[in-house]
């Protein structure tokens, strides 16, 4: 029976084609997708003018001091207002608005001593 022997072939070559349509979506499927977090930050309005120019993006969490940017609403205070304090949460301090991790710098500058693990 020639018929059905073509039909059978036919529906080999159809499930073939539907396999090989099912290969390429899946494959494309698999890019990365424009919609991560990393990404979306970067497409803020007001964060790439704070990057630029310094600020706080309250939509995002983030503020920029010189480029830099600072995740902590407190730290990006201290940075932005040249300010010299320690910040418990981040375990950062800063000195006249320059970040450093020692305590005993940031105590020292603030009480106009001296840092017992740097001197100066
Ligand atoms: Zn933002
Ligand atoms: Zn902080
Ligand atoms: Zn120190």
């Amino acid at each position: 029976m020639r018929s059905s022997f073509t039909r059978i072939s036919f529906l080999f070559i159809v499930a073939l084609a539907l396999f090989a349509m099912g290969a390429i979506s899946g494959c494309k499927s698999t890019e990365p997708e424009s919609t991560e977090p990393e990404a979306a930050a970067t497409e803020c309005a007001t964060c790439q003018v704070s990057m630029k120019e310094g600020g706080w993006c309250d939509d995002c969490g983030a503020g920029y001091v010189s480029g830099e940017k600072i995740a902590c609403e407190g730290c990006y205070g201290l940075a932005s207002g040249g300010k010299t304090e320690w910040c418990e949460a981040c375990n950062v301090g800063y000195v006249s608005g320059k970040k450093t991790e020692c305590q005993g710098c940031v105590t020292a500058a603030k009480n106009g001593g001296t840092c017992p693990a740097h001197g100066g």
